[in-house]
């Protein structure tokens, strides 16, 4: 074990495993066209192999698991409507159904989305407390689609943006939301859209709006509105982006806004989607490249916000290969090593091929920015 200077203080509550997606033709209902169903991709074997890597792998010794106090119904209302609220309760207890062609909410849902939200909650808490432990909350489902009265992919709750509604209650003045899921941020660039206090950026692989619950495109002409104007970053990037190209965004991009905005918070909404094996994404993100993503939000946080970062677990579905590379993402938050060989790394690195997708949006940006006007 390389010797971390601080400790990964690990949020869990067991409760998020009762979030029962059922099976059937992966994301979609059964067929009887099949002769095997598969686990809806959304399932608790997923989280509780990112739970394993942490129990027995090298960051070990660095992890502190903490318990989650369930946060009251009172909290989840500075994000989500009553009514929202109401209905997701009420329909978690008449039993499973689908929402949309995708999502799913069930007996036991309920409980899972109390214990994510809470989970995401307490690791914001933890982490503004002090610089000397990177937190994280390792929970599902999902939030960061979770738009105020709107369940969307497979989110219900937003986790992070319950996170830092929390943190400003705690006296942070503002919070910077960093979400390198390989989907659009929609929910949380809803929760925030004009909002001056809480800067949300969002890297995604350019997919586009996809339905009624997701009508956001994710482009770079959605900076907000009115006094948020400016303070939501959307980087859509090209198929096939790589370690290089995901690098290049977050050093030229994210980095020197975030440090204009002067956070006293920096949130890692941290999916392991954009791996070069997930399901539902396209781009081509090998261990190497989340080790980056973890340092680059470590040194973004110690830049700008005293330290205090607080991480969020959102998507990632390859069941083996996201829990490695949340492995790599956390080591590097932690200024470590990996210390495991990637099992799968063989698909070619594209390279930056994505420069212009990076300038696009900086030029969209950079009225409101003069940090990224200036010269390199
Ligand atoms: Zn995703």
């Amino acid at each position: 074990m390389g010797g971390a200077d601080r400790s990964l203080a690990v949020f869990w509550h067991p409760d998020v495993l009762l979030h029962d997606t059922g099976a059937g033709v992966f994301e979609a209902a059964a067929s009887a066209l099949m002769t095997s169903d598969e686990l809806h991709p959304e399932s608790a074997p997923r989280i509780l192999n990112m739970k394993a890597i942490l129990e027995r792998g090298p960051l070990a010794a660095s992890v502190t698991w903490e318990p989650v106090r369930l946060c009251a119904e009172d909290e989840l209302r500075l994000v989500h409507s009553s009514e929202y609220l109401d209905e997701l309760r009420r329909v978690s207890q008449d039993g499973a159904r689908r929402l949309s062609a995708t999502t799913v909410l069930g007996r036991g849902s309920w409980p899972a989305l109390l214990a994510a939200a809470s989970a995401a909650i307490e690791a914001a808490r933890a982490a503004l407390a002090g610089p000397d432990r990177v937190t994280y909350a390792l929970v599902r489902p999902p939030g960061h689609h979770a738009q105020p009265a709107c369940a969307d992919g497979y989110c219900f709750l937003n986790n992070v943006a319950l996170a830092a509604e929390a943190a400003l209650r705690l006296g942070a003045r503002r919070v910077a939301i960093v979400d390198f899921d390989v989907h659009h941020g929609n929910g949380t660039q809803e929760c925030f859209w004009t909002r001056s206090d809480v800067l949300t950026v969002s890297l995604h692989m350019d997919h586009g709006p996809w339905g009624p619950t997701h009508p956001q495109t994710g482009s770079v002409s959605e900076v907000g509105a009115g006094p948020g104007a400016g303070y939501n970053l959307n980087i859509p990037l090209p198929y096939g982006t790589g370690d290089a190209g995901y690098e290049l965004a977050m050093r030229d991009l994210v980095a020197p806004v975030v440090a204009a905005f002067e956070p006293d918070l920096v949130l890692g909404a941290i999916g392991q989607d954009a791996s070069q094996f997930d399901p539902n994404g396209r781009q081509t993100l090998t261990m190497r490249g989340f080790h980056t993503l973890g340092e680059i939000l470590r040194s973004l946080a110690d830049r700008s916000a005293g330290g205090r970062l607080a991480l969020i677990q959102e998507g990632g579905y390859a069941r083996s290969y996201a829990a490695f590379c949340l492995h790599a993402t956390l080591a590097g938050a932690l200024g470590v090593p990996s210390e495991i060989d990637d099992p799968l790394a063989y698909m070619p690195d594209p390279g930056i091929g994505v420069a212009p997708a990076v300038r696009t949006a900086r030029d969209a940006l950079a009225p409101h920015w003069p940090a990224l006007s200036e010269p390199d």
